[in-house]
């Protein structure tokens, strides 16, 4: 058999098996060739929120590809990207007054990390450090990279990367530690900005801290002058529970970061949200002052269109009310999983549930990691441990039904890890 000409993502060839072709999607299901349907129990990489296809959102796609493609966005301007700012920004934590459009998660973050030198460059006031917290997760861009934790996944791209000061994690009973740090960093009055995952880390491990500690974070920015950076990239559009997981917190961040869920997961566009300030910062007649960045695609009409349906879909159909029920499910199914040892650590944050697997060698490269996923991959359930973190993150369209398989399936995965590890 000839080898595939395609390069995936995240994957190592030589010991990944041949790849299932997926053929159709359809709410909460992937079909490969063979007609199998396979439960994406992580919306495929987080970006699928009501359902794959939902039909408002495909609608407005069909629609929207009739009378638009691509428009440049300097000079000219058109209605789905102008009805769209309004639209986030009137569900987005208030203080957001502009959107700059962008297409991925890591170039959302980047356009913020450039918002916030910016900011400080136009003021007259430089400030040159990033404060992020252990284990965060922003992106693969260099930028982002150099934000996100270090390990095996960028060793050897370290040469291109800048550096940033660390936050620990704030584990249970260590919360003070994170905010002394954070103190102790914005003392030099050096710190640009915080940027910072809301309430769950995600590509970290799905490690979640209380709402609280975000709150008292922000304060310690405002006292200092430093922005909040909220990365809501996999957090926004439900996940935590909230629409944005700022929200429990009751905190405005000065830039928010939006892709993911965007468009109810249909396709790539992204937005980065400030506060007026940072805009009026680089309002000026003098041309230095501009905002240098663009991407060929940016604020893509029909993408547009896409994330305006979604919008409609939040306003027109009882999301909410789902995604409180979907809370629920995962709440009662997890309670048997609490006080069992072959777990640890048993966490959820809104429609986000995840456990620890208890095996002897952890971190993201434990052969906990494949052993699993070959394992629900054998039973059509798409879920991808990270390391042995097993974590689900659905469409909100999921039935009580299929999780049920799901809970099962790990029940029984975990068997097959502790009688040490063969399928
Ligand atoms: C996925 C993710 C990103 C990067 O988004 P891409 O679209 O993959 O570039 C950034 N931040 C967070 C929190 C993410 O989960």
């Amino acid at each position: 058999m000839t080898r595939s000409a395609v390069w995936h993502p995240f994957t190592q060839h030589a010991l990944e098996p041949t790849m299932k072709r997926i053929v159709r999607t359809d709410g909460a299901y992937l079909f490969d060739e063979q007609g199998h349907a396979i439960l994406d129990a992580i919306s495929s990489w987080w970006v699928i929120t009501h359902g794959h296809r939902h039909p408002l959102i495909t609608d407005a796609i069909c629609k929207a590809s009739e009378i638009y493609d691509q428009i440049i966005f300097a000079e000219y301007t058109h209605e789905p990207a102008e009805e769209l700012a309004t639209s986030l920004i009137a569900v987005a934590p208030a203080s957001l007054g502009h959107v700059f459009y962008s297409d991925s998660g890591s170039t959302c973050v980047e356009v913020a990390l450039k918002m916030a030198f910016g900011f400080f460059h136009n003021r007259g006031t430089p400030r040159f450090r990033i404060v992020v917290m252990e284990y965060g997760y922003h992106g693969d861009t260099i930028g982002t990279m150099s934000a996100g934790e270090r390990g095996v996944f960028n060793m050897a791209y370290e040469p291109m990367l800048f550096d940033v000061d660390r936050l620990p994690f704030p584990a249970p009973g260590r919360e003070q530690d994170t905010l002394d740090a954070f103190e102790a960093f914005c003392q030099g009055g050096q710190v640009a900005a915080l940027l910072i995952e809301p309430l769950v880390l995600g590509a970290g491990g799905m490690l979640m801290y209380p709402a609280s500690l975000l709150a008292e974070l922000r304060a310690i920015a405002t006292k200092h002058g430093s922005l909040m950076i909220a990365d809501e990239v996999m957090t926004g559009w439900g996940r935590t529970g909230t629409l944005f997981a700022c929200e429990q917190a009751n905190i405005a961040p000065d830039i928010l970061c939006t892709s993911k869920g965007l468009t109810g997961g249909s396709l790539p566009l992204a937005a980065t949200l400030c506060s007026a300030e940072i805009f009026d910062a680089h309002l000026s007649t003098d041309r230095s002052r501009t905002f240098f960045h663009s991407s060929s695609y940016t604020a893509n009409p029909i993408a547009c269109a896409a994330a305006l349906a979604n919008l409609d879909v939040w306003k027109t159909e009882p999301v909410a009310t789902r995604i409180q029920s979907l809370v629920a499910m995962h709440g009662a199914r997890l309670e048997r999983f609490k006080a069992d040892a072959r777990f640890g650590n048993v966490r959820q944050a809104g429609t986000i549930v995840a456990l620890d697997v208890n095996v002897p060698a952890t971190g993201y490269l434990s052969n906990a990691g494949p052993k699993l996923r070959a394992f629900f991959k054998e039973r059509n359930l798409l879920i991808r441990p990270l390391g042995n973190v097993i974590y689900l993150m659905t469409p909100y369209c999921v039935m009580a039904n299929d999780l049920d398989r799901i809970y099962d399936a790990i029940d029984k995965a975990a068997d097959m890890i502790a009688q040490g590890g063969d399928l």
